[in-house]
């Protein structure tokens, strides 16, 4: 809004005011003095009142009375402007500086943009493949598009085989139960992660043991996996499986992570929900374990708007999940059953939209890449904020930004978050570590050094909004309020 085309003297007639107002499109005038000191706005409800009250199209806004807008200074957050607009049913706000004068206008509609943090991204295909569906009436569970998306994510990380599952929890239940893992067995899992990487290993009846974060990536710390290991020997119980979990579109430490494994003779299963489209030392994120799992859940890089992948090399494993996932159901013409299964396949139609999203995967990596990007050289002169490193060895997809504040900061992670939320920005914490969870709380964890490293990463992290459809106008508002804020 053009603050001087909408501005307007007491000397200005109805007419004139009455053209702006139609040209402008504005909905108000700012009525001014000659020093350009606001005296208050004007509608076109209070023009029609002077016609009414005799006054000539001719004539000046001299008999406008004099009343009191509502106004705001500069740095007044959107909740509060929100809240003033609906109070007063009003749509706009003049902003006045020091000197009384108008600055800006906010606008109803300026206010209802909300930022997320990640958000589904359609590409052009996906209807297509949705359709051909519907044409061919595959709706059922399995179809065409079923083994065409789990062929094609597979060739896209370069491994053998894949089982295309109803969600990301439902491929790490499927592993676990796979390898065997039951009642009374021991799972290590990574600490800093998302509850759906540990919940399947209750519903095995196992027991979770917490492994810690390195801070050179974030994810699961060899040393902090060793001494459980150590401490697993002693006991006499080594864990049935390793579930390691790729934070943020990141890759664990695979090597020294694997060699532990390997002398142990644990299998590993790899948790890379998150991380569909990184690279470890130039290999694909997702084909180091047994088995690998995705996720398509709706904020994932990919969305098939729920689903998940299970891929390994191992044909006999993805066999076996396949089974599982429909029911186990025995080769016999009519329903037999051995072993008790689950229905965790993916639907025709949601693997339609899983080929469409497969086809931008690249683009939705240089897009999350580059988000980052954007937000560490537009903050760099805030020294207050450390971004997540990527090690040398990983391409990370950076699927989610996420960075700490420092402990210098006079303001913590939680009142940023506050502060951004306040303008309808989204903004997260680090996952909350699973040893710090009240449901795992009875379960061994183990730390990198004496103290939790994900835990002091909770508790000065933040996830920024990262999502590839987010325009760049959107990420300037995010980095000017952050700049801001940080800067007071
Ligand atoms: C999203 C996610 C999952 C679960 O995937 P769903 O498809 O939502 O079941 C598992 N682990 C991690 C780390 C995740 O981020």
């Amino acid at each position: 809004m053009n603050i001087a085309e909408i501005s307007v003297g007491r000397s200005t007639t109805l007419f004139d005011a009455l053209a702006i107002l139609d040209v402008q499109a504005s909905g108000i005038l700012l009525l001014q003095n000659e020093q350009r000191v606001f005296e208050r706005t004007i509608t076109d409800g209070d023009i029609r009142r002077l016609l009414l009250d005799g006054v000539q199209l001719q004539d000046n806004l001299m008999g406008l009375p004099r009343i009191e807008s509502i106004v705001v200074q500069e740095g007044i957050t959107r909740e509060v402007a929100l809240a003033l607009m609906n109070q007063h049913m009003i749509n706009h706000l003049p902003v006045l500086d020091e000197a009384g004068c108008v600055i800006k206008v906010i606008e109803r509609r300026d206010l209802d943009e909300q930022i997320l943090l990640s958000t589904p991204h359609l590409g052009s295909w996906e209807r297509e493949f949705v359709d051909q569906a519907f044409r061919t009436n595959w709706i059922a569970p399995l179809g065409p598009n079923v083994d065409a998306f789990e062929k094609e994510l597979a060739e896209y990380v370069g491994i053998s085989h894949a089982a295309a599952l109803s969600s990301g929890t439902a491929a790490i239940h499927l592993a676990l139960r796979i390898l065997g893992v039951g009642k009374g067995d021991w799972v290590f899992c990574s600490s800093l992660t998302f509850v759906a990487s540990a919940n399947p290993i209750i519903y095995q009846g196992a027991q979770p043991v917490f492994i810690d974060s390195e801070p050179q990536s974030w994810n699961m710390s060899p040393i902090a996996l060793e001494k459980a290991f150590v401490w697993a020997k002693r006991e006499g119980k080594l864990p049935k499986a390793v579930i390691v979990v790729n934070l943020y579109g990141q890759s664990a430490d695979m090597d020294p992570i694997m060699d532990l494994c390997q002398k142990y003779g644990v299998p590993m299963v790899e948790d890379a929900a998150e991380s569909l489209g990184a690279k470890y030392k130039g290999k694909w994120s997702g084909t180091f374990g047994v088995m690998g799992i995705y996720s398509f859940n709706g904020n994932k890089i990919i969305t098939t708007s729920g689903g998940g992948m299970l891929v390994s090399e191992n044909e006999d494993l993805i066999k076996k999940a396949r089974f599982l996932a429909t029911q186990a159901r025995d080769a016999a013409p009519h329903y037999e059953h051995t072993e008790i299964g689950y229905n965790y396949r993916m639907s025709n139609i949601l693997a339609g939209v899983g080929r469409g999203q497969i086809r931008v995967l690249d683009e939705r990596v240089e897009a999350r890449r580059n988000v980052f990007q954007v937000y560490k050289e537009k903050l760099a002169h805030l020294p207050l904020l450390k971004w997540m490193p990527e090690p040398e060895w990983s391409r990370s997809t950076h699927w989610l930004t996420a960075c700490t504040l420092s402990e210098d900061a006079t303001v913590s992670s939680t009142d940023l978050i506050r502060r951004l939320a306040a303008d309808s920005i989204e903004a997260r914490p680090l996952w909350k570590p699973m040893h710090m969870q009240p449901i795992f709380a009875s379960c061994p964890s183990f730390d990198h050094f004496e103290s939790s490293v994900c835990a002091a990463l909770f508790n000065r992290g933040i996830c920024l909004p990262s999502g590839s459809n987010m325009s760049a106008d959107q990420q300037e508002r995010v980095v000017e309020l952050i700049s801001n804020y940080l800067t007071r």
